[in-house]
């Protein structure tokens, strides 16, 4: 923590958030969200129809808000149906009813319509909004409209979309190759004499430093595109560190060094295979042990977790240095994890839209629901004003129904119901509804499926727990101006050891009618994140502890450490929490990316053996979607594994 007091960091400003009870308090003892709280929330029953519903404004804690997690937390701890009233039951039936609106969701609805038109649908949510992960953030910053992902952030993946995934974002008008090249601009902040830089705190390096990263400091680069040893001789000189570290991390950085000499390039790959990079640095390319720090974090974006959980192997693919005497073959090879070995191999098209995947919910609602999203593009989508009002509709064949929480999934009886069909209850703030339909699809969070449905064989409901997703929080925080930003030369910055591990502006994409920003005097976007875990823990174990954090940490300690963290790194450039910070929006993630097999402490499993491939069995008229039975976190998945879940129930 900086030497600043709250009110030089501006705690006591008045700027657009909410100022929320601890969300981890509200749910003790409640079974259902407190009447009281539920009327403070967007998240009270039949609020989506209320004039000027429009969740993507509201900031503060967002991601899972309170209010969209109470319900499911005391269907895990037992006591929901002891406070709950008997469910309501709904006259209504519908041919399907799939659990989750975000993209897996969605995108399950939307392949049921293309196989059965006519087919009535019906999509629960237990948040206030719908996409899921993929969530917009949207400020009017100076009168401008300006949007940021406050989850998945882009269409990228380790491999090329499937035919299903791609031939899905095709019919939503989305060319990923096309609105790249004509709509993102990589080059202003680089034209503006800004690039990357690293803050080293004091906590972890001794002293408060933003360095500018080797990449924007002088020196040309090499052909490979990376900095050659001159640059990084440069900002080495100004790091806060010790000799022994600088000589290393020169040597780690720029020197070709094979460190398994002797070895072919498979048996190199297998034993990378088997240790952390951080044992990786330590212990084979042994540097001084002050090195590990400098790198500690890298890995903390793409998986959640520092370099002591990954593998030194996946670490290769992923692009940290260390490597490049080695001879690596280029390419995949086996015991690597499914981000590795496909980043290995290429990976896909990328295109971020400015609410990041947001924009493919939203055109997957447009599929769904024409009146509730305006617009025939996947340009127009972005400045689109949904129409919440029109997801429910009782004259509408496909009704999105957010504020509800699925407690309950089973297949009816023969004596229930004449033909196949299921009871999918569900619970709002304030009661609790059953409502029946042919099939359910359930794409919501894949652990929480063994509450929903106590009578999948035990082994089933085992495999379904292994899967521990990964928590994280992206703050979108809105900025008077980016002078500071400018007079220092950064865009975006990596913090090794600090409370966030990143900041950075917003891209830089125009689409439609929306438009960035292009002067530094101009108001802007900052997206920082942070990947709560605990080093030394296993992948899974540090997932748990970061989640039980994120659980328990008010708003305010994520936006003093946010104040706190930009005045450190950016006062000499004038920066001032206090008055250039206008606007926070914290989303919270605590059941974050889904969990991808990590090398270092899975088991290799037989074919079809595989928790998520357990998981995901069909039972009865419920199949399983979401990225989690596809044991991992991308929209592709996403996708893929909505379209499997439909074609089960179809088949
Ligand atoms: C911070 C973050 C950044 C990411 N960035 C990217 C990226 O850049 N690119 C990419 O491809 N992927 C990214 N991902 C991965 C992302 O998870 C997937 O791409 C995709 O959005 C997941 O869609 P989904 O429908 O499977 O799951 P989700 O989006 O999680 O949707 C599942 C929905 O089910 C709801 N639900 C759960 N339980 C219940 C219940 N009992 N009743 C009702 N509803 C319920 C959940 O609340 C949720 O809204 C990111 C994920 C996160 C968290």
């Amino acid at each position: 923590m900086s030497d600043l007091t709250d009110k030089q960091l501006g705690m006591d400003r008045n700027i657009a958030r909410r100022d929320f009870l601890n969300g981890a308090a509200m749910a003790i003892g409640a079974a259902l969200v407190p009447r009281s709280l539920a009327a403070q929330t967007p998240a009270a029953g039949a609020e989506q129809n209320r004039p000027g519903y429009n969740p993507p404004v509201v900031t503060g804690l967002r991601g899972s808000h309170p209010g969209s997690f109470e319900i499911a937390h005391s269907l895990r701890d037992g006591t929901f149906w002891k406070n709950a009233p008997a469910p309501q039951k709904l006259a209504a039936e519908y041919d399907l009813i799939v659990v989750g609106a975000g993209i897996s969701g969605l995108a399950a609805a939307h392949f049921a319509r293309e196989r059965v038109p006519e087919g009535k649908i019906l999509i629960l949510e237990n948040h206030d909004d719908f996409g899921g992960h993929a969530k917009r953030n949207e400020f009017h910053l100076g009168g401008k409209l300006q949007l940021l992902n406050g989850g998945t952030m882009l269409i990228d993946s380790p491999t090329p979309y499937s035919p299903a995934a791609a031939g899905g974002l095709k019919k939503l008008g989305i060319d990923a190759v096309a609105l790249e090249k004509k709509c993102t601009d990589r080059s202003l902040y680089r034209s503006l004499g800004m690039g990357s830089g690293i803050f080293f705190d004091r906590q972890t390096f001794g002293a408060d430093r933003l360095v500018l990263g080797p990449r924007t400091i002088e020196g040309p680069e090499s052909d490979s595109g990376k900095p050659q040893a001159s640059a990084w001789d440069t900002f080495l000189k100004q790091a806060p560190l010790s000799e022994a570290a600088r000589r290393d991390l020169l040597r780690i950085e720029t020197q070709k060094v094979d460190y398994l000499p002797g070895l072919s390039s498979s048996e190199k790959k297998n034993r990378l295979s088997r240790v952390s990079y951080r044992d990786f640095l330590l212990t084979i390319a042994k540097v001084d042990p002050s090195v590990v720090a400098f790198y500690q974090t890298r890995t903390n974006g793409e998986w959640g977790v520092g370099v002591d959980a990954e593998p030194a192997l996946d670490c290769w693919a992923l692009g940290l240095p260390g490597f490049q005497g080695m001879n690596l073959e280029p390419g995949a090879a086996p015991r690597m994890s499914y981000s590795a070995a496909g980043y290995a191999n290429g990976g896909s098209a990328r295109f971020h839209f400015p609410d990041g995947n947001a924009s493919i919910a939203r055109l997957l609602v447009r599929s769904l629901i024409p009146a509730a999203m305006p617009g025939n593009s996947a340009e127009d989508v972005v400045t689109a004003q949904a129409n919440y009002a029109v997801l429910d509709s009782p004259d509408s064949p496909v009704r999105i129904r957010l504020n509800s929480t699925v407690v309950g999934v089973r297949n009816l009886s023969k004596e229930e119901a004449l033909d196949k069909r299921v009871e999918v209850i569900y619970a709002t703030g304030k009661d609790v509804f059953s409502v029946r339909a042919g099939g359910c699809v359930l794409a919501c969070w894949n652990m929480v499926i063994p509450y929903l449905c106590p009578e999948l064989p035990e082994s089933q409901k085992e495999a379904l727990h292994y899967l521990v997703k990964v928590p994280l929080v992206y703050a979108s925080v809105g900025l008077r101006n980016w002078t500071a930003f400018h007079k220092l030369g950064v865009s975006s910055i990596h913090c090794p050891g600090a409370y966030w591990n990143s900041a950075a502006l917003n891209w830089v994409v125009d689409i439609g009618d929306y438009h960035s920003p292009r002067s530094p005097e101009e108001p802007i976007l900052l997206h920082m994140s942070r990947t709560p875990c605990k080093p030394g823990l296993s992948a899974r174990e540090q997932h748990k502890a970061g989640r039980a954090e994120l659980l328990i940490t008010p708003f305010e300690v994520f936006e003093r450490n946010i104040r706190d963290q930009l005045a450190r790194s950016l006062s000499t450039g004038g920066f001032d929490p206090a008055r250039d910070i206008e606007a926070i929006t914290v989303n919270r993630w605590p059941h974050g990316y889904g969990y991808e097999y990590n090398p270092l402490f899975d088991p290799e499993w037989p074919a079809g053996q595989a928790p998520h491939e357990i998981g995901r069995k069909r039972f009865g008229q419920i199949s399983i979607a979401n990225t989690d039975s596809g044991a991992t976190a991308y929209t592709d998945v996403a996708i893929d594994q909505a379209h499997r879940a439909v074609s089960e129930l179809l088949s």
